[in-house]
This record gives C-alpha cells, sequence and structure tokens, in this order.
C-alpha cells in the first residue's frame, strides 16, 4: 500500500503528490469554488445589450475574457443578443481560422479500466462490459482501414487506466500507427498525427511519450466540482485523486508536451460552473506554463442503463444551454480549438460548426476494433457511449461543402516546429492561416483525389477551385511554392505540405 494515496498495487505507484503540490499556490488548487460561485451569483438578470456589445468587441480584438465576462455572457437568454453572440463566434472563428474544419477519428486501443466511475460502462465493476486490448497486428488492421479506405490523417487514440495500457503500451502503438502505409487510389495513405486521450500520467512517463511523437495530449477533468467529483469517483481508486487529474496538463507541458487538451463531460454538475472552471483551467496554465490549452472539448453525458444518470438528473443540459456552451468558450477564448465529436446528433454538429468550433470527428466507430471488425462495431458492450452522427467521412464533408467550409487534414504543423506558443502566438496575430489554408487546400485535393465518392467530388471541388484562385490573389509570396505543390498533388504525390 502506497501510504500517500492509499491505494495498493500497480495503481499505488501512479500517483506522485509531489508532481501535484508544486503546480499549487500556498496548498490551494486553482478552482476556487467559492470564488466561481459567487461570480455566477454576482449578476443576475438580462445583461443590458450595450454591456454584452463591449464584451463582444473584446472577443472580436481576440482578447481573452476574464471570469466576469463570461459570468454575464451566461446570462445572457434574449434571442436577438444570442444570436448576435453566435455571429460573432462564427466571425471570430472565420477571423482566425478561416472556413478551415479540421477531421480526424477516434481509436480506441482497449477498454480496460482500474477505476470506477460512477457515469461510464467501462468501470471496473461492470462485469458485462466485455473487454478487449489490441495487439500490434490488431492495430495494423485498424490503421489499414482508417487510414487505407476512409482517408484519415489524425486520430485521438484512446487509452484506458490500467496496467495492459501502461505507459510502454502507449509507446509501442504509437509506433504501429505511425509505422502503417497503405496504397490508396492514387498515392499512399497513412496516419500523420496521433493525439493522445489517456489517464493523467507522471512527468518522467509523459517525456517518454512525447518523444513517441504525439500531436495533442488530451485530459478531461469530467468535472470541476468538487463534492460532485468526489460522488463520481471513487476515493479508493486512481482517478478519485482531484488534483493528480488537475495537474496531468501541468506536468505534460513540463515534460515538453506543447499541445494540451482540456475538457469537462457536460451534465455531471452545472453547466455554468463547469464552464467558468474551463476557462480558469486554460488561465492557470497560461500563467504558469506560459501557454493555455491547445483545444477545448465539451462532450454532453447522456442517461443510460446502470448509470447514475439517469433522465430524471438535475444537471442534463439541453441543446439551447449546449449552443449557448460553444458560443461562449470561443468568445471567451478565441484562439482555441474546439473539438465537437460524433457524440452530438447530425444536426447539432451542424449548427456548431456555425458557432466557432474547429475539429469534428466522422465515420467513427468506438468499440475497440470497431473499424475493421463490423461486427464488434455494433457491440454496445463494447463501447462506452452510443454515437449520435454516424455520418462517414464523406458524407460530413460533403455536408460541410454544402455549408462553405473546406475540409483540413493538414499535420505540418507538428512537423515544422508550428506547436505550442508559435501557434498560439500565430493564432492570435491572425497569420497562422498564411501556412494552414495553403496546407489545407492541398490536404483537401489529396483527399478527393484519394477517397471522395463523384457526389462529393462534384459539391467539393469547385469550393477548393475558389480557394487556389484566392490564394493566387492573396499570397504572393509563396504562390509559387503552393502552385508547385499543388500540381504535384494533382499528380499524385502525397504530404507535401509549407
Ligand atoms: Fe475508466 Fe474513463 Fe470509464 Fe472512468 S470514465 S471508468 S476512467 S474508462
Amino acid at each position: 500500500m502506497n501510504k500517500a494515496t492509499g491505494l495498493n498495487g500497480w495503481a499505488g505507484q501512479r500517483i506522485k503528490p509531489d508532481q501535484i503540490t508544486k503546480y499549487m499556490d500556498q496548498g490551494r488548487d486553482f478552482i476556487n469554488d467559492g470564488d466561481i460561485e459567487a461570480k455566477l451569483a454576482a449578476f443576475s438578470g438580462e445583461p443590458e445589450p450595450a454591456q454584452v456589445r463591449a464584451i463582444l468587441a473584446k472577443s472580436m480584438a481576440v482578447k481573452d475574457l476574464s471570469l466576469d465576462e463570461v459570468a454575464i455572457l451566461i446570462r445572457v437568454n434574449d434571442k436577438k443578443m444570442l444570436e448576435e453572440m453566435r455571429q460573432t463566434a462564427l466571425a471570430l472563428k472565420i477571423k482566425i481560422y478561416d472556413n478551415r474544419i479540421v477531421t480526424f477519428a477516434p481509436f480506441y486501443l482497449g477498454n480496460y479500466c482500474v477505476n470506477r466511475c460512477a457515469y461510464c460502462g467501462f468501470n471496473n465493476d461492470n462485469t458485462a462490459a466485455t473487454r478487449t486490448v489490441l495487439d500490434t497486428d490488431a492495430i495494423r488492421r485498424e490503421i489499414a482501414v482508417l487510414a487505407g479506405e476512409i482517408g484519415h490523417k489524425r486520430l485521438i487514440a484512446v487509452y484506458g487506466e490500467h496496467p495492459k495500457n501502461d505507459v510502454d503500451y502507449v509507446i509501442e502503438s504509437l509506433k504501429t500507427i505511425y509505422s502503417v502505409k497503405v496504397k490508396t487510389k492514387n498515392g499512399t495513405g497513412a496516419i500523420r498525427r496521433v493525439n493522445v486521450n489517456a489517464p493523467p500520467f507522471s512527468i518522467e512517463d509523459l517525456k517518454k511519450i512525447n518523444e513517441a511523437g504525439i500531436g495533442t495530449y488530451q485530459v478531461f477533468q469530467e468535472t470541476y466540482h468538487k463534492e460532485t467529483y468526489a460522488k463520481m469517483h471513487p476515493a479508493n481508486t486512481i482517478k478519485g485523486d482531484y488534483n493528480w487529474r488537475l495537474y496531468s496538463m501541468h506536468r505534460a507541458m513540463e515534460a515538453g508536451i506543447d499541445d494540451v487538451g482540456i475538457g469537462a463531460l457536460f451534465g455531471l454538475y452545472d453547466w455554468r460552473f463547469e464552464l467558468m472552471s474551463l476557462v480558469c483551467h486554460t488561465q492557470a496554465l497560461e500563467k504558469r506554463m506560459g501557454i493555455g490549452a491547445h483545444t477545448i472539448s465539451f462532450p454532453r453525458v447522456v442517461p443510460a442503463l446502470n448509470s447514475v444518470i439517469t433522465p430524471d438528473w438535475p444537471y442534463l443540459v439541453s441543446d439551447d444551454d449546449f449552443k449557448k456552451i460553444m458560443m461562449i468558450i470561443r468568445l471567451a477564448v478565441p484562439y482555441t480549438g474546439m473539438i465537437v465529436t460524433a457524440r452530438e446528433k447530425a444536426e447539432i454538429r451542424n449548427e456548431a460548426v456555425l458557432m466557432g468550433i474547429t475539429q469534428m470527428d466522422a465515420s467513427s466507430r468506438i468499440a475497440v476494433g470497431g473499424y475493421s471488425d463490423c461486427v464488434t462495431a455494433q457491440k454496445e458492450d463494447k463501447q462506452q457511449f452510443i454515437l449520435g452522427d454516424t455520418r462517414s467521412l464523406d458524407e460530413l464533408i460533403r455536408d460541410l461543402a454544402q455549408m462553405g467550409f473546406i475540409t483540413s487534414f493538414c499535420t505540418a504543423g507538428y512537423r515544422c516546429g508550428r506547436t505550442g506558443k508559435c501557434i498560439m502566438d500565430l493564432l492570435r496575430s491572425g497569420t497562422e492561416g498564411k501556412f494552414c489554408k495553403l496546407n489545407a487546400v492541398l490536404t483537401f485535393q489529396e483527399w478527393l483525389d484519394d477517397f471522395a465518392t463523384e457526389d462529393t467530388r462534384r459539391l467539393a471541388q469547385p469550393l477548393i477551385d475558389r480557394e487556389v484562385a484566392e490564394i493566387k490573389a492573396k499570397n504572393p509570396q509563396t504562390l509559387d511554392i503552393f502552385m508547385n505543390y499543388y500540381e504535384r498533388v494533382k499528380k499524385g504525390e502525397r504530404d507535401l505540405y509549407l
């Protein structure tokens, strides 16, 4: 038994108390429940339009909002002002990220878990769940489908907290994922960037994972509300340690991982509190580590059989509140990537595109081994939740094209050193698009040539042609090299980027 953590065996070695306390301020963490509640209570009634518009103007100047300003936006219920907020959120997204949406696929490598979260079907007490962890051959089979048939270039690899998914497994699986190259119609398919959604690790383990080459490292706090956190995560589990999880991202940055992703499982507690806390989290990272969160995720919990989250759970988030959450995140942290996953229905995700989100998954399979095995893909006992949006990547791309958005498969930033503070500074200054638009067009053309159905190609090609014309008009410095790459891509060369 580890005396400091009260945990036995493998679990007892996981938590390093000194890698929590070193970041704390006189023994206090950065989520001050009383302060957040007080700020939420300080403002009542509908805010004055002039006050809201002043906040929106600050967002449009690409400045972070304060917690007080976020609390004011939370109070907006007037339909006209909500529409102004939505339009500003979208305008801000276009200003910073242009009309690009980045796509990825979730890739579950195992569903063993030592934790016992009250809301999760994978929890260790659930003996009905069929448990699996993918070996090297199984990973290869999955990547052959993801990169060779669907055409994904980015993954979020999801690992459970279990000795079978420990740091050595993470590193080996990353190497396997990157090693798979598949022949496609006109070129070669491969996964070029793996983001990792994994349990909290020590700084030592995170350094090893970073050396294996990851994109963004994600750990979601689930709920920032300490009392709710304690109810949902039993004390005698690793996840029961709130602060070990809370400081995951501080440790990741100290280990040299430039891009970190935070998130909350909305609906466990009052969404207003979680939203304020996400803003606190990114502010705390910026203050201590010099840079805020690279991405923010905001999955919604749904009621499930054998879960504490029943249909009458008091904190379930309505569609209207969910939309407000998305707008406010975009406005509060203008330069941060926002991910809305296929947990949500297609209608909500289409609306989310008009509220400033930047990343979506598609053709998603969340059963372990579900990409290469259609039978497994249907098995509910092998997946953590039920998908709301089952559109294929081709269908999503077609829908986005109809809305005027191009799909980016760009992974250049990670291979050119445009990560961490460098990419954040480019985003803040509005010059990130200089590279990203060009790479988005190159990678979108690649995907269309290799994977698109005729219908999608017919809809999307004119959009690319328009983008190329715009690049010709606006990017004289990089035009020659871009056109050289673009013509080579059309002839079948792959993975050219600026
Ligand atoms: Fe394990 Fe994650 Fe499920 Fe908790 S939410 S039981 S940590 S898989």
